[in-house]
């Protein structure tokens, strides 16, 4: 699952295949295909939730106490799956 953090306005925002934006509007971005996404905005942070490690963390969603750790991962600035784009592209 591909998010973006805006290090400006600090919303996360979980991709679609329609261009999403942060609160503050200076990132966003879509998926271009079942994998491959684009994002804009200088302030924009790719991040990957492990999708395996969420399902299985909120299978076992505790009563109380501590929830499970799930993966959650920044993406490098160079991806094959997920670029960086002008905003006027995405
Ligand atoms: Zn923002």
């Amino acid at each position: 699952m591909k998010l973006l953090l805006c290090k400006e306005c600090q919303d996360i925002v979980r991709l679609i295949d329609v261009k999403r934006t942060c609160k503050c509007g200076k990132v966003g971005g879509k998926y271009t295909d079942d994998l491959n996404a684009i994002y804009f905005g200088e302030m924009a942070v790719p991040i990957g939730f492990a999708n395996s490690t969420l399902v299985r963390a909120v299978h076992n969603q505790p009563k109380d106490g501590m929830g499970e750790n799930f993966t959650a991962f920044v993406i490098p600035k160079i991806c094959s799956t997920y670029k960086l784009v002008l905003e006027h592209e995405c």
